[in-house]
């Protein structure tokens, strides 16, 4: 480690992102269109060698997603590896695969804490997002086996133009289900996301009424539920810090072992994305190109680089600057002071709420391809 390095410390996480399988098919799934097949998947032994790296480079929490994570049989293992190196291990889980016997054996495993996504509160809009017949019973299903079994549970609530109306009704399913924490999370704009913001996008009076109800709940559940809020991108004065910064304090795992600063950063050509495979995390972490291209302020254009909130926000998304101007290396056009920032008030305008979902999936990455007048992906 060089006197340079040693100026920022090992990621607080790394969320390995197991496998691109997963039954549901999310319009708005963050994972690349070009999905990664189980075939390139990581092998259990190179994944246990990771998880030693985590333990002696410092990382305390490992975060396990996909795609469904439950699709790899060897979760457990992994999970239990883990645990006995002393890491602090969460699961991002779809539900419907979270039977009694996976969850029985992930308990035994040491898992710390389970979180659950749902598409909607509302039987039919979760059924027919996530595009699987009984997704909504086998998640409430899921969701009661974890808190009988005693384990932390989050709920993770997506949230869009369609069912953005019932987020009273996310709250207190939270409850009713025994979640100490909820997330209500507006879809990210990214990936299939992107290709779909159109159908996606609430409007701003949308928004503001589920802000008001989030902040007076917050108020009311003080003590019994935490509440993350998390808003979109395109109605916000400044952009969020993303991922808490570039190569700031976490490192994404993709399923074949590409190591990213974050989930997306697969959508910006010209980078080089090592892999666990071939190098330490240790070494991608203070050496290699694509964590260092963007980490920091020097980068950082103008109006960035002289503004005081350029160590609070690092300029926003370079994926989302990409996305949206051909550029990751602008400033992210959700900031009202970028140049670009019309870019986000011309894709509000773009709403159409009526617009066929385009679902995830390795089959419709060929659909979306030939589609017409999409944004740059
Ligand atoms: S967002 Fe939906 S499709 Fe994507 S991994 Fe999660 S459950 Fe599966
Ligand atoms: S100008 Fe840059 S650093 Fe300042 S608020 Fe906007 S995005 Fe953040």
């Amino acid at each position: 480690m060089t006197p340079k390095d040693a100026a920022i410390g090992p990621p607080m996480s790394v969320m390995f992102e197991l496998t691109h399988r997963c039954p549901l098919q999310c319009p708005y799934c963050s994972n690349p269109l070009e999905l990664e097949r189980a075939s390139a998947e990581l092998e259990t032994h190179t994944l246990v060698r990771v998880l030693d790296e985590c333990a002696s480079f410092g990382v305390l929490q490992v975060h396990f997603s996909g795609g469904e994570p439950l699709s790899r049989s060897d979760l457990p293992e992994i999970v239990a590896h883990a645990h006995g190196r002393g890491l602090y291990t969460n699961i991002d889980t779809s539900g419907v695969m979270l039977d009694d016997t996976a969850l029985a054996a992930l308990q035994q495993a040491g898992i710390d804490h389970l979180q659950i996504s749902f598409q909607d509160v509302d039987e039919a809009g979760c059924n027919r997002v996530a595009n699987f017949p009984n997704a909504f019973q086998l998640k409430l299903a899921a969701a009661r086996r974890v808190s009988a079994a005693g384990l932390p549970l989050t709920l993770n609530f997506v949230v869009y133009h369609d069912n953005i109306a019932r987020v009273p009704q996310m709250i207190e399913l939270g409850l009713e289900l025994g979640a100490q924490r909820i997330e209500i999370a507006n879809v990210q704009y990214y990936g299939w996301g992107l290709i779909n913001r159109s159908r996606l996008l609430p409007t701003r009076e949308e928004l503001q009424h589920a802000t008001a109800t989030v902040e007076a709940a917050r108020v009311r559940l003080k003590g019994r539920l935490r509440i993350d809020y998390v808003v979109p991108d395109y109605y916000a004065q400044r952009p969020k810090a993303c991922m808490g910064g570039w190569a700031q304090r976490l490192i994404n795992i993709s399923p074949s072992g590409k190591a990213l600063p974050c989930h997306a950063a697969e959508t910006l050509p010209g980078f080089t994305f090592w892999n666990v495979r071939d190098h330490s995390l240790e070494d991608i972490w203070y050496h290699s190109e694509a964590f260092l291209r963007f980490r920091g302020t020097a980068w950082m254009p103008e109006p960035c680089r002289s503004c005081e909130r350029r160590e609070i926000d690092w300029g926003g998304c370079r994926c989302q600057a990409f996305a949206l101007t051909g550029d990751a290396a602008r400033t992210d056009p959700a900031c009202v002071l970028a140049p670009d920032h019309a870019v986000m008030q011309a894709a509000v305008a773009e709403m159409d709420g009526t617009q066929p979902f385009v679902y995830r999936g390795f089959h419709n990455v060929e659909k979306v391809l030939k589609l017409k007048n999409l944004p740059t992906v």
